[in-house]
């Protein structure tokens, strides 16, 4: 039975939910747990600092307000990190690092700022990747799918050397084209500004190719010391982090720079723990820090994005214009990622300017024409998978990945690992190891039971297409 406090609280939390609308309430109060009430002050709870500090400066009269709603006695909302969740996340910073000494010169890409060259150079000791100039904060639009993403990454960007870190590693995943490179390189170049720190932009790719280049000249303590010199780390597309030397080595950086209190940051395009050639104790760790996906770009987002780049775009070419109705055109049918509308915008400026015609609707149909591809499938996860069969069978999550046997808890894990199959690229052993450590031969017998049931079942069958419109709506 829920306390009476706990009642008031979800019906708080009902509140905010509504006010706020889905996004918002999801990046920022889903988390958010009551530890008690106590002289007119509620005290709540989050599993992170960033979460805590972002709500107490931005929402802390609106939570205080809903509470009132339901209780007016309440006159105080205390906001605290859960500390099991702190101490296991948070490695403390240790002030006097070896590695402190070690730090190469080479690296010093906070010096020299003025120009792009001292950071390119040193970029390239390291293996360092390109930064593109237009990659920056000001130049990112915020919307409702990056809200989260983007604020954790200015925190990361203003952050100064010897500032507590606030959630380590941050680790963004998105689709293609989604934000993920603007993002990382606008904390790099952001972070370079902020002079006392230094900041290092690697691809995955570089990443290895700087480690194996540097094994083959038997510089790798040196590349492994210079790394570990760095204030903050940002690896971009860490799925193409390959091979066990390269993942061991990556490891090893990873717990150096985060024992030592260093800011790590990750994009890739998937959730830590889908990265299945990465050993557990890196998925882990990955997985330790602060987690956010940046979704699909809705259609606002869009549509400011093609502003955005249209208005840059007349700085260089005042007689370019695009009329209203067409970017709305523009922002309704290309939505596939950021790419596309870039082309989109680059298109209408070639075609206005090797014609010299002004930009019309008909042209913009023709131009981007091609751009306009069918919705791509939501990415479905496993965890979803297993949550909403789990609901739909009245199991529970841990039942489906418990080594049970009774036959109300099979044929719900049999239909979740066909769905797993079926719904995601994940390979047997994976769908396999994520229920429960199971063997993937166990997982092909679940997935060829299901395939043949459907046939002859019809109500099975029917569930299924219920369970497969619920995953992927
Ligand atoms: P990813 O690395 O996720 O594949 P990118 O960061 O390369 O995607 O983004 C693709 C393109 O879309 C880039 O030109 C980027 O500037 C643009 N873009 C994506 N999200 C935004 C945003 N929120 N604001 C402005 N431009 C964006
Ligand atoms: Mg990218």
């Amino acid at each position: 039975m829920a306390s009476p406090e706990q009642e008031r609280w979800t019906r708080a939390k009902g509140r905010l939910h509504a006010e706020m609308g889905d996004d918002i309430y999801s990046s920022w109060f889903a988390r958010m747990d009551l530890d008690r009430i106590d002289a007119g002050t509620v005290y709540l709870t989050v599993p992170t600092r960033f979460l805590k500090s972002w709500i107490q400066s931005h929402y802390s009269d609106r939570v205080l307000a809903c509470w009132k709603a339901e209780d007016d006695q309440v006159q105080k909302i205390d906001v605290a990190v859960r500390s099991a969740v702190l101490r296991s996340t948070l490695p403390k910073a240790k002030p006097a690092e070896p590695s402190d000494q070690v730090r190469l010169p080479r690296l010093d890409i906070g010096d020299g700022r003025a120009s792009l060259g001292p950071v390119a150079s040193s970029h390239d000791a390291l293996g360092g990747s390109p930064l593109d100039l237009r990659l920056t904060f000001d130049n990112f639009i915020v919307g409702r799918s990056n809200t989260l993403a983007h604020a954790a990454a200015k925190q990361v960007a203003v952050a100064r050397r010897g500032d507590p870190v606030m959630f380590n590693p941050l680790y963004v995943h998105a689709g293609v084209g989604l934000g993920k490179t603007h993002l990382l390189q606008a904390i790099t170049w952001a972070g370079n500004n902020g002079a006392d720190r230094k900041v290092l932009y690697l691809t995955a790719e570089k990443f290895m190719y700087g480690f194996v280049s540097a094994l083959r000249t038997q510089t790798a303590l040196a590349f492994k010391e210079a790394l570990r010199g760095i204030d903050v780390l940002v690896i971009d597309d860490l799925q193409f982090l390959q091979g066990k030397s390269t993942q061991a080595e990556f490891c090893h950086t990873l717990n150096a720079l985060i024992d030592a209190g260093r800011q790590v940051v990750i994009a890739a395009d998937r959730p830590p723990t889908d990265l299945e050639s990465l050993d557990d104790r890196v998925r882990s760790r990955l997985a330790g820090g602060l987690v956010v996906e940046m979704g699909q770009l809705g259609e606002e987002l869009r549509l400011e994005i093609l502003k955005f780049r249209v208005a840059a775009a007349r700085q260089y070419h005042p007689t370019f214009d695009v009329p209203a109705p067409i970017l709305a055109y523009i922002a309704k049918s290309v939505t596939h990622n950021g790419r596309d509308l870039e082309g989109a915008v680059n298109r209408l400026l070639a075609h206005n300017k090797l014609t010299g015609q002004p930009v019309t609707m008909e042209m913009a149909e023709r131009e981007v024409r091609d751009l306009i591809r069918p919705q791509e499938p939501k990415r479905v996860k496993i965890e979803d998978i297993q949550r909403i069969v789990a609901r739909q069978y009245n199991v529970s999550r841990a039942d489906l990945l418990s080594s049970r046997r009774t036959a109300n808890v099979v044929r719900p894990r049999q239909v979740a690992m066909y769905l797993a199959k079926t719904l995601t690229l994940r390979s047997l052993p994976e769908i396999g190891r994520r229920f429960g450590g199971r063997d993937h031969t166990t997982v092909l017998h679940a997935v060829r039971k299901i395939e043949n049931l459907v046939g002859s079942d019809t109500m099975l069958a029917d569930e299924i297409e219920v369970l497969k419109r619920q995953l992927q709506e």
